[in-house]
């Protein structure tokens, strides 16, 4: 998340901009150039688990333009999606995201936003479950499962 934050990722975008003879589209969709914006908050792929993830806190779908409106909306002050827990959601999106990325483009399969939904959900729980003695994580289990 650090070095997706400082925008550091190995993107094609990027690569190209470093004399690399790639295509600069993007891996998940091959439609659009893959930027860090496009590929971890609007490319259809990420979009869709951005979407299962915001359904899943009971938050209205919201497309994230920039790097910037996702840091905003991991801030927002909201009651049953506390911002350490859209925080906690928000890391382990990127970091499948980009993990679904290379599997693709290293290996030559992904899962299905859905599937890497469902291990969203799971290192949520494990996360939460591991750290369930901190004062800040005790009631972030029943918001997320409910
Ligand atoms: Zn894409």
């Amino acid at each position: 998340m650090w070095v997706a934050h400082l925008n550091r990722l190995p993107t094609r975008v990027r690569l190209v901009s470093w004399g690399l003879n790639i295509p600069s589209s993007c891996c998940l969709c091959s439609v659009m150039e893959e930027t860090r914006e496009h590929l971890l908050l609007r490319c259809v792929f990420s979009a869709q688990i951005w979407h299962l993830v915001q359904s899943k806190l009971r938050l209205s779908p919201c497309i994230f333009i920039s790097w910037t409106s996702l840091l905003v909306w991991m801030k927002l002050k909201i009651e049953f999606a506390p911002p350490i827990l859209r925080k906690l959601v928000s890391h382990a999106t990127v970091y499948h995201v980009w993990k679904q990325r290379n599997n693709l483009l290293h290996n030559g399969s992904s899962l299905s936003p859905l599937a890497t939904f469902k291990e969203i959900d799971r290192e949520i729980r494990n996360t939460i479950t591991a750290r369930r003695n901190r004062k800040a994580f005790r009631s972030l289990m029943l918001l997320w499962i409910r």
